[in-house]
């Protein structure tokens, strides 16, 4: 009896007083490419989403609020590194986000919940590049503030910098940290061979002044597969290289490999690696709660472009280690891989060998042969640029 008489009369005489909303509960899911927040809250919240950078943040401007959240609910996740709240003024209350780095607000509702009292705030955010989000950051300003003739300057500004930017290349070094990879019959360890491997590739290609390069990791790191893929959308690239050289029971097994993603696996071997490269994450503790994939013709449209470009940068590196470095049979294989994801960035990964063949964990620790195999991955990126340029000029 007690408790209906509540749920009734509790709000109207809330609202009379103008009393605090309360935020009852707080929840997180996604990883580093999407992320979903859902607040809880007893009444509507009146809210105002602002974003800042250095660093960035998404703050949630509400009238004056009670947070009853859990603690452990606040855990970082995702995009999200770090959650603070409080009293921002007289009746004024802040949620604040921190984030990974730069991020789009896709989504923010406010919805009645269906089976029960109160009101659900949901935030969808995903992780866009640094263009991206300068574009947003700078039409958030304008409004009412910046004159129209400098807001025209600063967008001119931009597209010249996005217009002069070279072809960019982000390589990635497989595992690091706690996640070590393979292990080679001497002893080699997959995660300093990769990282190895990427430094030698990224010296070569800082040579070429039309090629810009970064690397995912560039220190002995832990990084999960989704904040790789971040990384390249980070920097908008125009080429995702994630390097690999790992270890399979059939110690005969050896030769370089080129994989690209797709559902379907071309073969056991292919199958069996991208399953053993995607537990990578397991190795920082909580994996990420998944959300519904988001279908949306434009998205895909975007992957199914990239998937062809991602096919045809494969073709080239075939072509271009051939009769050079020694490859498996049918070296252009597929599979699921977690890292080879971004809709929007052609993507490979590079087996440069078999660290469990004895061949070939030799030659991978041969600086003239890592030399020789960087030097034809260079021949094929300078291949893959002027096709992709001609393909889809630079807007
Ligand atoms: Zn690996």
């Amino acid at each position: 009896m007690i408790l209906s008489f509540g749920i009734i009369f509790f709000p109207t005489v809330k609202a009379a007083w103008a009393a605090p909303v309360s935020a009852l509960t707080f929840r997180m899911a996604g990883d580093e490419l999407r992320t979903r927040v859902v607040v809880m809250f007893d009444e509507k919240p009146d809210v105002k989403p602002i974003l800042f950078d250095k660093p960035h943040r998404l703050v949630m401007e509400l009238s004056e609020t009670r947070f009853g959240f859990d603690e452990k609910s606040l855990t970082p996740r995702g995009l999200v590194s770090s959650v603070r709240y409080g009293l921002a003024g007289e009746g004024r209350s802040r949620l604040i986000l921190s984030l990974i780095g730069p991020f789009k607000l896709e989504n923010m509702d406010v919805i009645k919940n269906e089976n029960a009292p109160g009101y659900r705030m949901v935030v969808d955010i995903i992780a866009s590049s640094d263009r991206e989000f300068a574009d947003d950051l700078a039409a958030q300003n304008s409004k009412g503030n910046a004159s129209p003739a400098q807001a025209a300057e600063d967008k001119k500004n931009r597209e010249q910098q996005q217009a002069a930017k070279k072809f960019t290349v982000m390589l990635d070094a497989g595992h690091g940290g706690i996640d070590s990879g393979a292990e080679g019959v001497t002893g080699l360890i997959e995660k300093d061979v990769t990282l190895a491997f990427a430094r030698d590739l990224r010296d070569r290609l800082k040579e070429e002044k039309d090629f810009q390069v970064f690397m995912t990791r560039d220190e002995d790191v832990f990084l999960r597969l989704g904040e790789r893929v971040r990384l390249a959308r980070q920097h908008e690239a125009d080429l995702f290289i994630s390097i690999h050289a790992d270890s399979v029971p059939q110690h005969y097994i050896r030769g370089a490999t080129v994989y690209t993603i797709s559902d379907k696996a071309s073969d056991s071997v292919a199958r069996a690696m991208a399953e053993r490269e995607n537990r990578s994450d397991e190795f920082a503790g909580i994996v990420p709660e998944d959300l519904p994939e988001v279908t949306d013709i434009l998205l895909d449209l975007t992957r199914r472009e990239t998937h062809g470009f991602s096919l045809k940068f494969a073709d080239k590196v075939v072509k271009s280690l051939d009769g050079e470095i020694s490859l498996i049979n049918n070296p252009h294989r597929f599979a699921g891989f977690q890292v080879l994801r971004a809709p929007d960035v052609p993507s490979v990964l590079v087996e440069m060998g078999y660290l469990s063949n004895k061949e070939d964990e030799k030659l991978i620790t041969d600086p003239k042969w890592r030399q020789l195999f960087a030097e034809r991955l260079v021949v094929a990126i300078r291949h893959f640029a002027t096709l992709k340029k001609r393909v889809s000029p630079v807007p």
